[in-house]
């Protein structure tokens, strides 16, 4: 299936505002991911991975690497929230 990362990155960015400056896991984004309405099964498809400012997955969303991105990778698995 292809990712919709794109589609999600908007409400996921407005979840993760009461975050930013800190840092979080790989599983803690799952976690929030989980809560945006109606991202159902979607939410496993989605990694901070994918809208990160420093690294950019096949797939990840159009923010990667670009001054959008949601995240910044700190050490493997764990992400500051821009
Ligand atoms: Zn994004």
């Amino acid at each position: 299936m292809s990712f919709p990362c794109a589609r999600w990155h908007e409400p996921i960015r407005q979840i993760l505002i009461p975050r930013q400056g800190t840092e979080i896991t790989t599983t803690q984004w799952k976690e929030l991911v989980a809560k945006v309405p109606g991202i159902g099964s979607a939410a496993q498809y989605n990694q901070p991975s994918d809208h990160c400012s420093n690294m950019k997955n096949d797939g990840a969303c159009d923010c990667a690497e670009t001054d959008r991105a949601l995240v910044r990778q700190v050490r493997r698995g764990v992400y500051q929230v821009l």
